[in-house]
């Protein structure tokens, strides 16, 4: 129909993949309901906030009410989940509306997760919960404000259906945007086609997408690759660094653009320890924090294995081109995370090199004895640096234990205001987190907003907000996340 909102959907991956796109309608929904809009993206996606909350607009949301000449479709792609093979996973419960450009002139994928059944869905109903569509409403607008590459929110529509999971679940859709969908499980499902036309196709649309310098160098392919590793080490030294677990490290869950994408049963570490699980069905730790770089450079692996026919004719010189490049994740992540660390204490990018390793190197048992929060630790070490070393001392059970490391860090000159431009003093911590979806699950959408207000400002302290800054009661207990659904 015709109204004042109008928005213009390319359908690019279709035409360019059909192979890999099945088109798909979204579930109609009886009753939709704007829970949260993030109105910034929608400005900067070139859509009026206003009109979104129409009739059309909401249609657009959820997907009922479709530009005319959209194509929505389910995205194709394989994946390893949990170290084993599934050639044929796909947007279950997805639809990518198309591709519409930004008032900076970047190509946004639009896309819907909880819009109803597509073929991938296999046993899913293809609809989502309130709950866990906010979860990744709040923590991907958490990401974002950190600084880190990641899959935005742009709204969550209630739909005024009832979703079936343990308990009967208000139930919701989530508008989704990305530089890009692409997976590693996206280049798994063309390499298995065993079409080398497709997989061709795929990396072209990839480099013209994500890696355009990598298009006109002498091996296109393989800068590619090079350019996701470089991607992937870079992001994943900025989730160690904030203390983020993922959760579900499946290669479907890996994108090809370097963004954090599917907020399934992530959560932020607090007490700090590389073991840390949250997730209910990652039983054998698989995924825990302190895996994330090697799951990583596993799940690169697989994209490497995946283009290999791309890389060189013969077999062996491909495997040669791609162990080389796959060896540069560890020195890119290692630079990276040091980078960060040293930011994260206050000292300059370079200099006293050996005690600053030292230091770094140290830090990691002292706080995971005893049981340091990740976060607060470094806002009390700014403490420290404008000389309160009270702070820092509370954080250990016994309290001289960190004085020797303060005192040897303190020679540096660690500069605490840019500390504190770095540290976050506000993370989606996981109780708050529970109770805000707790509460909206039951109408009452005030803890999302409030949560919001201080995880969109994550380094700056808002007075009254004390309890945002503080680590879990210890009631609280332990934080199983499930699969999230
Ligand atoms: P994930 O663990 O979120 O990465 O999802 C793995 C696969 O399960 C993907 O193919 C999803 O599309 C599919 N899936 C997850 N939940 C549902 C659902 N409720 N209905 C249909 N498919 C689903
Ligand atoms: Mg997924
Ligand atoms: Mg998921």
């Amino acid at each position: 129909g015709i109204s004042q909102f109008t928005v213009t959907l390319d359908h690019r991956f279709a035409r360019e993949l059909p192979e890999m796109a099945v088109a798909g309608q979204a579930a109609p929904v009886p009753d939709p309901r704007v829970l949260v809009l993030d109105e910034a993206l929608a400005a900067q996606l070139g859509l009026d906030a206003a009109g979104l909350r129409t009739a059309e607009g909401v249609g657009l949301l959820v997907g009922t009410t479709v530009p005319e000449d959209a194509r929505p479709v389910a995205q194709a792609y394989a994946g390893h989940q949990f170290g084993g093979y599934s050639p044929r996973l796909g947007d279950g419960r997805a639809l990518l509306l198309g591709e519409l450009v930004d008032v900076d002139g970047r190509v946004r994928d639009l896309h819907l997760k909880g819009s109803g059944r597509t073929p991938f869905a296999r046993g899913g109903d293809g609809l989502a919960a309130v709950g866990p569509m906010l979860r990744e409403f709040i923590v991907s607008n958490s990401m974002h404000a950190l600084g880190i590459p990641t899959t935005r929110s742009l709204a969550v529509v209630a739909t005024g259906r009832t979703v079936l999971r343990e308990t009967p679940q208000p139930g919701a859709v989530l508008a989704r945007v990305a530089a890009g969908h692409l997976r590693v499980g996206s280049f798994q499902y063309a390499r298995a086609t065993d079409d080398p036309d497709l997989l061709r196709r795929l990396a072209d649309h990839a480099i013209s997408r994500h890696h355009p310098a990598a298009a006109g160098v002498a091996q296109p392919y393989l800068a590619l690759f090079e350019a996701v590793v470089a991607a992937q080490a870079a992001l994943i030294a900025r989730w160690m660094l904030v203390g983020f677990v993922h959760g579900v490290m499946n290669t479907d869950n890996m994108t090809i653009s370097g963004e954090t994408i599917d907020y399934g049963p992530c959560a932020f570490m607090e007490a700090f320890d590389p073991a840390t699980v949250y997730s209910s069905i990652d039983h054998a730790g698989r995924y825990a924090y302190g895996n994330q770089p090697l799951v990583a450079e596993w799940n690169l692996a697989r994209l490497a294995e995946s283009l290999l026919p791309l890389l060189h004719d013969d077999e062996q010189q491909a495997v040669a081109l791609a162990v080389a490049a796959l060896g540069r994740f560890r020195p890119r992540y290692e630079a990276a995370w040091t980078a960060g660390m040293r930011a994260k204490l206050g000292l300059p990018a370079d200099g006293n090199e050996e005690i600053v390793a030292a230091l770094i190197g140290e830090l990691p048992g002292l706080l995971q004895a005893d049981h340091v929060d990740h976060t607060t630790f470094y806002r009390a070490l700014a403490t420290a640096a404008r000389g309160d070393i009270g702070p820092v001392r509370s954080h250990f059970v016994e309290e001289a234990a960190p004085e020797d490391w303060v005192t040897r860090w303190q020679t540096l000159g660690p500069d605490p205001d840019a500390m504190d431009r770095v540290n976050p003093l506000y993370i989606p911590r996981n109780h708050l987190v529970e109770e805000a979806l707790a509460a909206a699950t039951d109408g009452d959408l005030g803890p999302v907003e409030r949560l919001l207000e201080v995880v969109t400002a994550p380094y700056d302290e808002q007075a009254g907000r004390e309890r945002y800054a503080a680590a879990a009661p210890v009631d609280f207990g332990a934080y199983r996340t499930f699969r999230g659904t």
